[in-house]
């Protein structure tokens, strides 16, 4: 049986307004309705960029958060992957909102020339970038739009700056970058498999080409990225009503490669995801952990002070013996002792890392 394919359906972008096609979900609220649609039409990871109410980019966390809560809520599984890009913001901006938690995040690893500017990316900041995901759990995936990214990425998981495996998505059909180039898209698939072999890609294309890498993807064994932020249309003539009608023409192409598009369990064992992603899951483990330390130290010192005490918390002397009968003072000395073993029987347990408010 061939590999499932996963489905990355990338909703927005920061390139295409309404003007372009009126499906392009700009507010939050359709950004998760849109996701939802694509998630029942079998995509299993959705790429997004968050926009400001008059459409204009931003990295805005508070929209991410609020983006991420609604996934969570309304695509149960589907993996979350914000978008890192330049458009959105400058310098350390664009990884301002990592620290909420989703199950991967876009990573450019080097600069390259776009339609009317320089995408940059300088090794400092990829670095940072690469650091921030590191410590919040966060799995990169490689924006390969050259050769050199791909090696770049290779470095950096050979010096522990990304986990491996690696995942990369060669990006062709940028105006000024890498054009479509079959014997191209099949070098960086043999070179990654040679550098990386426990690696996995995806192929995405811009404008018309996104069918065209669909395909390629589809035919090479690796996974596929649709959806409005590279392409409006479904055709040369017809704008795609919807990203969940783009997934559904990916997934219409699954079939004549002997392929089908992944569950979210299946794309989040392809990825080396967990099944769960709780918020932030190494911030909330070192919780966990520093709760159960404190917790133990206390829980030590009140048992030397019980000892020292002769009683069963420390601050209730007389208590070698239970009063067995309910009258007069015996009554205030069972109150009291119940007092003390009720603090004591009300210890905090460590809790379980309670989910992020991400209001
Ligand atoms: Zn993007």
């Amino acid at each position: 049986m061939s590999t499932p394919c996963i489905i990355t359906v990338a909703i927005t972008g920061s390139v295409p307004t309404k003007k372009d096609n009126p499906a392009v979900p700009i507010s939050v609220a359709e950004q998760v309705e849109s996701t939802h649609a694509s998630y029942e039409a079998g995509a299993a990871l959705v790429h997004v960029h968050v926009r400001k109410d008059d459409g204009t980019t931003t990295s805005d966390p508070e929209r991410f958060g609020r983006f991420l809560e609604g996934v969570r809520k309304h695509c149960p599984g589907m993996i979350t992957q914000f978008s890192t890009g330049g458009r959105s913001g400058a310098g350390r901006e664009r990884g301002a909102m990592l620290s909420l938690g989703p199950d991967m995040a876009s990573l450019a690893t080097g600069s390259v020339n776009f339609p009317t500017r320089v995408y940059e990316n300088s090794p400092d900041l990829v670095d940072w970038l690469a650091a921030e995901m590191l410590r919040h759990g966060i799995k990169p995936e490689i924006e390969a739009f050259d050769l050199s990214m791909i090696f770049q990425a290779v470095a950096m998981q050979k010096v522990g700056k990304i986990e491996r495996p690696l995942h990369v998505q060669f990006v062709m059909g940028v105006k000024n970058a890498m054009p479509v180039d079959r014997e191209v898209f099949e070098f960086y698939v043999r070179t990654l498999r040679r550098l990386a072999p426990d690696a996995t890609w995806t192929g995405a294309g811009i404008g018309r080409d996104q069918l065209t890498l669909v395909r390629w993807s589809l035919e090479l064994g690796g996974h596929c990225r649709t959806g409005l932020e590279d392409n409006v249309r479904l055709d040369r003539e017809t704008l795609a009503p919807s990203n969940a009608a783009l997934v559904r023409q990916a997934v219409a192409q699954c079939a004549d490669f002997d392929r089908r598009p992944a569950t979210v369990k299946e794309a989040r064992q392809l990825l080396s995801l967990p099944m769960v992603r709780s918020p932030c899951c190494r911030t909330a483990r070192r919780s966990s952990i520093l709760k159960a330390a404190l917790s133990a130290t206390f829980w030590f010192a009140t048992a030397i002070r019980c000892r020292r005490a002769r009683s069963c918390c420390g601050w209730i002397r007389p208590a070698a013996k239970l009063p067995t009968r309910a009258t007069g003072s015996s009554l205030r000395s069972r109150n009291r002792w119940r007092r003390g073993c009720s603090r004591s029987a009300t210890w905090p347990i460590p809790s379980r890392s309670r989910p992020m408010s991400l209001s």
